[in-house]
């Protein structure tokens, strides 16, 4: 009902703008049923864009998916630049490409969706792709489907949950398939509470395509990113900046907010004057971190945002010994 509402408003506001254009006689009925073999076509067909840079060598780029796809029952189509249509032989061919990805080519994300028969080619939506993420250091007595979905949701809506045996042993570790919003900064991690104690838990990403290490957004590199200038960053001295590596599934490591909290890590303050005078001073700089009166290693990341919070919206924040904020400001 919501869509048709949504439709007939579209409809209006289309004949308003129209005016003295519009006509009845423009309204055609489509009623020529459609056959099996179409419906077969769409039903194997996928599109996809390439996220970051359109403009690839399509001589290479069906040859290079195809290996990545591990068959040749697949036909590739270039509608415009970086938008392709893909036609597959077999359902398992295509649910096994859907299934494995997110997938990339030249580390160029390459996002795809369903072929639907009444959807136009330029109503598909590409501003979303789902990645299979990782909860690193989620207690092994935690892992249930239901908090690693609850964990998971915060990075994006939750398509799947997987819970794996890790090597050999009979703990499982816990994963699910989030449909990951483009174009927000990566998430990289959450405090959970377990009533007695509270922990970090890391996010890490499968096949993740190269990203921003300023801004944490796929598809450009902090020297070419718009919101963060590299010359602003520790990038460019070779220091760590507020994103990594660390974000793929394949590097093992805390990240440094893990490691700050896990005790692993001592302080980076080289700036005498970001060191906060205590808890509710804290909020002048960017990546900033305290203990607490009980010397359990606390993060506080202070975004921009965060730091232009009211003097009551920290003292609420420390006294629920947590406050921690995507970093989405640019450096300072
Ligand atoms: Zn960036």
């Amino acid at each position: 009902m919501t869509d048709q509402l949504s439709e007939e408003n579209r409809l209006e506001a289309l004949c308003r703008s129209l005016g003295n254009l519009w006509s009845k006689d423009d309204v055609i009925d489509v009623t020529e049923g459609i056959s099996e073999e179409k419906l077969k076509k769409c039903r194997l067909t996928l599109f996809g864009k390439l996220y970051s840079r359109p403009n690839v060598n399509f001589q290479a780029f069906p040859n290079t998916m195809k290996r990545a796809w591990n068959t040749k029952n697949v036909s590739c189509t270039i509608i415009e630049t970086g938008f392709f249509s893909f036609s597959f032989k077999s359902e398992a061919d295509k649910r096994k490409v859907l299934d494995n990805g997110p997938w990339s080519f030249s580390s160029n994300l390459l996002v795809l969706q369903q072929c639907d028969l009444d959807v136009p080619e330029m109503c598909y939506d590409f501003t979303h792709c789902p990645f299979w993420v990782h909860l690193y250091g989620l207690p092994f007595g935690r892992v249930t489907k239901e908090v690693v979905k609850e964990i998971a949701a915060k990075v994006g809506e939750v398509i799947e949950v997987k819970l794996e045996t890790k090597g050999n042993t009979t703990y499982k570790v816990g994963k699910a398939r989030v449909n990951l919003k483009l174009d927000a900064p990566l998430k990289t991690g959450v405090v959970i509470n377990l009533g007695s104690k509270k922990l970090w838990i890391e996010f890490k990403y499968e096949q993740l395509p190269h990203y921003c290490y300023s801004c944490g957004r796929i598809g450009h590199y902090a020297t070419v990113c718009k919101e963060i200038p590299y010359e602003t960053t520790r990038l460019e001295e070779d220091l760590p900046g507020n994103f990594g590596n660390w974000l793929c599934v394949e590097v093992r490591e805390l990240s440094p907010y893990g490691k700050v909290f896990y005790g692993k890590q001592a302080a980076l303050l080289e700036d005498p004057n970001i060191v906060p005078e205590s808890p509710l001073a804290a909020g002048t700089s960017a990546n900033q971190h305290v203990r607490n009166a009980n010397e359990q290693p606390l993060l506080l990341l202070q975004s921009q945002q965060c730091q232009k919070e009211t003097t009551k919206q920290k003292a609420e924040s420390i006294h629920t010994s947590l406050a921690i904020t995507s970093k989405e400001g640019k450096s300072t």
